[in-house]
Order: C-alpha cells, then structure tokens, then sequence
C-alpha cells in the first residue's frame, strides 16, 4: 500500500471576495496527514448527496473546519485496526456522524474514522452497490422504517413520494414498492423519468406541479404516508392531503427549508409529521436500516438507477445535483 494518496481536499478560498467561500480538489495526502482515529480504511467508493453538493461547490456552509476532506459517506476495507469490534480485512461503510462537517470524509482513498461510526456492510453487497444505496437510499430506509413503525401498513393506500427522481427519493420507490406499498411518485421530470420509476414500481407518476400552489387548511385525504425530500410549500400542500392518522416522513428541503402550514392537519386528522435524520442516527437504527435493506434490494433493480464517476468529477456534478438534474444515484470511484 502506498503511503501517499489522492484525496478531495477543501480549503479556504483564497479570494474572500469571491461567493464561493470554500474550494476543493484534488490532493496528494500521506497517511501521516490522516487524523488519529482508531480504524485506518481502504475506500473503494463514496457516494454524490444533495449535501456533498453544497461542499463541492462551495455553496453551503457545511465544512465545519477546514482543510476538509469532502464525501458525508465510504465503503471500503479495514487495513488497520486499534478496536477489536474491527480487524483487517472487514468491510464497511459510513453514514453521516459528521463526515465532510467535523470529521474527514470519503472522497480520499484512504481515511481513518472513529470504530463507532462504522457498520459492517453485508455479504450480499459490493462496495459500488453499497454507495449506490449510500447515504441517500440508508436515509429512504429510515423513512421507510418510521412509516412502517407508524404502522402504516399496504392496505392503508398510496404512499406518496416527493423528489423522486432524486436520490432519496429513487430509493424510497424501489423499497417502498418491494414492500407491497402503492406508490405514487413525483417528479419534476415525468418524461425523463417515468420509465425508471416505473421499473422501480412505482405504481403512478406524477407531476411535482400540483403540489407548488399554496392549499386550504385541509383538501382531501390521499395518502396513507408520505417519504419527502423537498420540504417547503410541496410539504405543507401534501400534509393537507394526509389520511386521517396518517404521516410524513420528512428528511429534506429541496423545495426549501420553510413550512408555510397550519396546524389543521395535526389537531383534525391526527397527522404526525415525524423528522428523519440519519447523520447521528443510532447504531441499532442503522443495523436494522442496512439488514433490512440487505434483504429487500435487489440489486439488479439498483443497477437501474445509479452511475459510476471519477473524483474528478465532482466540482461539476455537485452543481449538477444542486440543480436538481441528477438522476437516481452518483457513485464516486475514488480511485478512478
Ligand atoms: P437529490 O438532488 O438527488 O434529490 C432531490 C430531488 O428533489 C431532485 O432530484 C428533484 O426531484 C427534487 N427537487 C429539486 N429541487 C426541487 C424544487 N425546487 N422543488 C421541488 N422538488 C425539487 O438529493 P438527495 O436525494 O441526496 O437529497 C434530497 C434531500 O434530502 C436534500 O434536501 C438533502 O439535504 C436531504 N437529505 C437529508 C438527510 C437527512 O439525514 N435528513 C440525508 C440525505 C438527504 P424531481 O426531479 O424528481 O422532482
């Protein structure tokens, strides 16, 4: 194993007066640059989210300190260890726990990361699929789990899911419809998309349009649950729409971060809008998320909906992700 090693490393830009507060690329690192926790990992993979987006660009103040090695997630091998819960050779991944914020990330063929924050990837996946998944589909699981821990079972009707197209929400299809739910995607991009989500299982495709327009306290009840990804005025037209005692698993704020809703929906229908976060989600919640994804993805059906690409990539597809453009899931091959 070389001691040196490429890695997307963010810095300070040096032009205060520019927008872009931060820039990344490309380095040379040595494993004596690396931080001093406890397991020394071999990455294969990481991973494009909607928050990688924002670091990569240089957009988001994310990067809690700086230099900052990017990437909120990896898969890889352990090649040393100073816990004995991990040994040579395991492989595993990471999610979240401050990656790319506080702590160095996944964008870097190696790294070193505290023995807490790692989870043990299951037999039945590669790396490459495991960062298909990554932090966008363990994040779909979750919300799936809290829909499920809601007890919203197939026969309550259609569960709704915003973004669709997008990472999160691509995966929640896939899981969603693996699960017996009926589910009605939407999308801001039905032509391009239709026949991925539909392959995916989603039941009906619809346009993200219909739920732009400011609503009455209450519409009609049409969804049983709802997976949302974009927050925002969508969130609070569709909480309008939830079934009596129905929920929102909301994780994202695509469409915004503001929530211009009444309390209607909550104290008449009994609406519980539950939060997910998966950055310092619990280990058990995290071992039931990858088991369970472990046994419900095929992974035939995942090779439908992700892509490979280079570190060097990156700069261009965080804007592109920022943009909304991506579709599905963006491996990153860290030593392409
Ligand atoms: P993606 O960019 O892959 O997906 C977001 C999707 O949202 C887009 O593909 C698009 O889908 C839709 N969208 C984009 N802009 C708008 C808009 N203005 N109005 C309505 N819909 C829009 O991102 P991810 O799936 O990685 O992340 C989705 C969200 O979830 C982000 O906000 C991210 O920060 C959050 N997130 C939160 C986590 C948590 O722990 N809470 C973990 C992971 C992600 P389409 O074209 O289908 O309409």
């Amino acid at each position: 194993m070389s001691d040196t090693f490429n890695a997307f490393v963010i810095h300070q830009n040096p032009d205060t007066a520019a927008k872009q507060k931060t820039i990344g690329s490309i380095e040379t690192l040595r494993s004596t640059d690396l931080p001093d926790e406890s397991v020394l990992i071999k990455i294969d993979y990481s991973s494009l989210n909607y928050k990688d987006g924002l670091v990569v660009t240089g957009k988001g103040r994310v990067c809690r300190q700086l230099p900052m090695v990017g990437g909120i997630d990896l898969a890889g091998t352990v090649l040393e260890s100073a816990d004995n819960r991990y040994q040579l050779g395991d492989r595993v991944i990471v999610n979240g726990y401050g990656l790319s914020e506080s702590h160095w990330g996944g964008y870097s063929q190696q790294q070193r990361v505290n023995a807490d924050y790692l989870v043990k990837l299951d037999a039945v996946f590669t790396t490459e699929q495991a960062m298909a998944i990554g932090t966008a589909g363990y994040t779909a699981m979750l919300c799936v789990m809290a829909i499920q821990d809601h007890g919203v079972t197939p026969q309550h009707g259609p569960i709704l899911v915003t973004g669709a197209a997008g990472g999160v929400g691509s995966v929640a299809v896939m899981l969603l419809a693996k699960l017996g739910y009926q589910v009605t995607a939407s999308t801001g991009r039905v032509d391009a998309t239709q026949a991925l989500l539909t392959g995916l299982g989603a039941s009906e495709v619809i346009d993200r349009k219909v739920f732009n327009a400011e609503s009455k306290p209450l519409a009609g009840e049409k969804w049983a649950a709802v997976v949302d990804s974009v927050g925002g005025q969508p969130l609070a037209t569709i909480l309008a729409q939830v079934n009596y005692e129905g929920m929102v698993a909301a994780c994202g704020l695509a469409a915004g971060m503001g929530l211009p809703t009444t309390v209607a929906p909550f104290i008449l229908r009994g609406v519980t809008l539950r939060g997910i976060d998966s950055v310092m989600a619990n280990q058990q919640r995290r071992h039931r998320a990858w088991q369970t994804m472990a046994e419900l993805v095929d992974t035939n059906l995942l090779s439908t909906l992700y892509r490979v690409e280079p570190m060097s990539s990156l700069p261009a597809l965080g804007k592109e992700i920022l943009a909304g453009q991506v579709i599905g899931r963006i491996v990153i091959d860290v030593n392409a």
